[in-house]
């Protein structure tokens, strides 16, 4: 199928006007007559890196759930997903041209009752870490997901987030992650769990709620990504308030954080810290939540021209990904206007292109 895009196409360095696409590629000049023509803004296709198909409120879901859950986020024009953790096999979503591509990171590693239950992979021996993460590096598409920190509910009143891994195992971890080829990201939501991960030389946060100025000057300075997740974040203060009576240091603890959330985006982005687009759809919050979650980075001061390059091209550039280059692949988003003047038009895409095909259930014409 050869595909005649008019209108602005958007992507690193370079606003042209027009191009084609031919056998899933993108074309800068025309190579023959077009079979449809799709007219708007053009994007490469959004990027969720904190995405998991495959995981549902109690964990693993059928296939059929997966499937739906990889359609709503293509829908939203979600074509590149980096997938958080997941117990779910999802391989055969590669056999399908018609869901979103999935860079895996094999299984949340955990420990038993320090995270939700039935999503991770858990260790009774802490000892073990570096030999999970080395298997879920060769497990995955080359990255890890370690989840090092989590409310330590056998403190009692006195529990709060808490890291889950000592300092000399978690440095073990991540050297054996690098050793077998994965880059490894790490959920946090505390301030304690971030140097012990600086230190061990981790590539990507998640969240991120609990670094103060110094720990993000630092991520900044080694060029470590921040996913700052801010429609889970904006869930802290329920948090706070289900834990609230058992546990009030936690509740405070979490209370704290929500309250500065909007300050600590800014200060990532001011910083120089890339921010990474991740929804953390799986589990409660629903997949094709994408364009919400980058809604809510304009309205917490992010401005709207960052937010489309840091949503697109940037990061794709991060994982590797095409960016409507000549000859590359051509996985695009069109819209009736630029989502750089309103950021609310990513959620209303007037087609998506995905391995060079529109896709059916969005409208085109
Ligand atoms: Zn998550």
């Amino acid at each position: 199928m050869r595909l005649h895009l008019t209108g602005t196409v958007l992507s690193a360095g370079a606003t042209r006007s027009g191009a084609w696409v031919e056998d899933g590629r993108v074309a800068w000049s025309q190579p023959g007559p077009a079979d449809a023509e799709i007219s708007g803004v053009v994007l490469p296709g959004l990027v969720d890196v904190h995405c998991h198909v495959g995981l549902g409120e109690r964990g693993a879901v059928p296939p059929e759930v997966s499937e739906a859950q990889a359609m709503a986020d293509r829908d939203t024009g979600v074509l590149l997903i980096r997938d958080a953790g997941s117990p779910s096999d999802t391989r055969w979503v590669d056999g399908r041209a018609d869901l979103p591509r999935i860079i895996r990171s094999g299984r949340h590693i955990a420990r038993p009752r320090r995270y939700i239950p039935g999503f991770a992979e858990e260790l009774d021996d802490v000892g073990a870490l570096p030999e999970a993460m080395a298997r879920n590096a060769r497990a995955g598409d080359g990255w890890v997901k370690l989840v090092a920190d989590w409310i330590d509910r056998s403190e009692g009143a006195e529990a709060r987030v808490r890291p889950l891994w000592p300092a000399d195992v978690l440095a073990d971890g991540v050297a054996a992650a690098h050793e077998a080829g994965a880059r490894v990201t790490a959920h946090t939501f505390s301030h304690e769990a971030i140097d012990p991960l600086l230190e061990a030389g981790i590539d990507c946060i998640e969240h991120g709620t609990g670094m103060d100025a110094d720990q993000i000057a630092e991520a900044a300075r080694r060029g470590i990504p921040v996913t700052p997740t801010m429609i889970q974040v904006d869930n802290f203060a329920e948090f706070a308030a289900a834990g609230g009576r058992r546990y009030p240091r936690y509740a405070e603890q979490m209370l704290a954080m929500w309250e500065r959330r909007d300050v600590q985006l800014r200060a990532f982005h001011e910083a120089g810290i890339q921010l990474l687009p991740g929804s953390d759809a799986g589990g409660t919050i629903p997949h094709g939540s994408l364009p919400d979650e980058l809604a809510r980075w304009v309205t917490g001061g992010i401005p709207a021209t960052d937010v489309v390059a840091l949503a697109t091209w940037r990061a794709r550039e991060y994982l590797g990904a095409g960016t409507l280059g000549e000859g590359e692949l051509a996985d695009l988003v069109v819209y009736d206007e630029d989502p750089r003047g309103d950021i609310t038009v990513l959620s209303r895409p007037r087609a998506v292109v995905l391995r060079g095909v529109p896709v059916s259930s969005v409208r085109s014409g």
